[in-house]
């Protein structure tokens, strides 16, 4: 040991004021912790059905390669993104998983003193970026169903607001915004507001009046539509994700991108899987099925949900909510808690195969008997 002290060694004093990001629980952490041999995670909105095959196929024949440094452009996997959603190559951007993304446009837009204009509740990471900048957060309430309240969004927005961030679907509400409404908010906003227009859950929606933000995007609107390899796509594990943008705002997020951020396998899986159109309708279509599976074993429950168009169900549990999602853990069942949200009487589920619906609903059936006669 050196007698030196790290007494004055000092990290930025905004450190000490930052939440940490609580993610879902681990598989392998139940497991350990409460000696369980099966344990269902339906936590963190995962692909219940796993990787597209084609990208497992295809990391594997390049694994062979990976003494080599990943393409620090990631051209072919912008090309496949631009040839997917009509957009040109120049209008992509690929990241070390959505979330990198958003710290990138934190880092490039946002200085101390800004603020950005947030829903509430809804995804952590842009309070994240906004707190790691020195920016401020101006949360704007869902309406009481968790619809978006657009005159409240355009309320928030000041002379100091840099980025507006709209999560549609939502999570963890599974609520969206609609195509009229986006409209308007994009046509009456102020010209210094950049919008980031989250759709990691987009590939779920079925409704009709949804947009996803990308023809906003080719009509050159300032906006970034952020989406995700790690939900549909099923390689949340190996962590890719992309953004769509007019040129002009990418080449400004290009001047803090490192160099080998997309690791090469990362790359190659997911030029196969945005390929892998069987994939990704069945598990659109196994989504459907599993949301009106889950809706009707709720209602026989008696218990609350919001109508989702995502991967996920909001559900409310009353005051009993964290005991549940603690009696659900000791049976093997991860679900999210609403605690970080500010919704203590609500738990996250995300939408499983059929088997492990039934394993959820039996156990919640149990504990909420027992809960009734204790
Ligand atoms: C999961 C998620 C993301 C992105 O996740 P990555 O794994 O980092 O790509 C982005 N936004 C929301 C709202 C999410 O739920």
């Amino acid at each position: 040991m050196s007698n030196r002290s790290l007494e004055e060694i000092h990290p930025r004093t905004i450190l000490s004021t930052m939440k940490p990001y609580s993610p879902g629980k681990p598989i392998w952490e139940v497991q350990r912790e409460l000696g369980l041999e099966k344990v269902i995670k339906l936590a963190s909105n995962e692909n219940p059905i796993g990787p597209s095959p084609l990208a497992v196929a295809a990391i594997q024949s390049s694994l062979a390669n990976i003494h080599r440094y990943p393409d620090a452009e990631t051209i072919d996997l912008r090309a496949a993104i631009a040839r997917k959603l009509q957009v040109t190559s120049e209008q992509v951007i690929v990241t070390n998983g959505a979330d990198e993304l958003i710290t990138l446009i934190s880092e490039t837009f946002l200085e101390s003193g800004n603020n950005i204009v947030v829903p509430s509740p809804t995804f952590s990471e842009y309070e994240f970026g906004a707190n790691l900048m020195g920016a401020n957060v101006v949360e704007v309430p869902l309406r009481d169903d968790y619809q978006y309240d657009i005159d409240d969004i355009l309320g928030a927005v000041t002379v100091q607001t840099k980025l507006l961030y709209l999560c549609s679907p939502n999570n963890p509400t599974g609520t969206y915004m609609k195509k009229q409404d986006l409209y308007r908010l994009m046509d009456t906003l102020p010209p210094h507001v950049l919008v980031i227009f989250d759709g990691a859950y987009s590939h779920f929606v079925t409704a009709d009046d949804y947009c996803d933000g990308l023809e906003l995007v080719r009509q050159g609107y300032p906006i970034v539509v952020t989406q995700t390899f790690s939900k549909i796509y099923g390689l949340a594990g190996i962590r890719v994700g992309y953004g769509v943008a007019p040129e002009k705002i990418l080449q400004s997020i290009r001047q803090v991108k490192e160099p080998f951020n997309v690791n090469t396998l990362a790359q190659i899986g997911a030029v196969a899987a945005i390929l892998d159109d069987a994939h990704l309708e069945a598990t659109r279509d196994m989504n459907a099925r599993g949301r009106e599976q889950l809706y009707s074993a709720l209602q026989e429950l008696g218990l609350a949900f919001t109508q989702s168009m995502s991967n996920f169900l909001l559900v409310e549990l009353g005051p009993d909510a964290k005991v549940i999602y603690d009696s659900l853990m000791k049976k093997g069942i991860i679900v999210r808690y609403g605690g970080a949200w500010n919704l203590p009487h609500h738990v996250r589920i995300s939408i499983g195969t059929a088997e492990e619906h039934m394993a959820l609903i039996k156990a919640l059936t149990d504990i909420l008997k027992d809960l009734k006669t204790n």
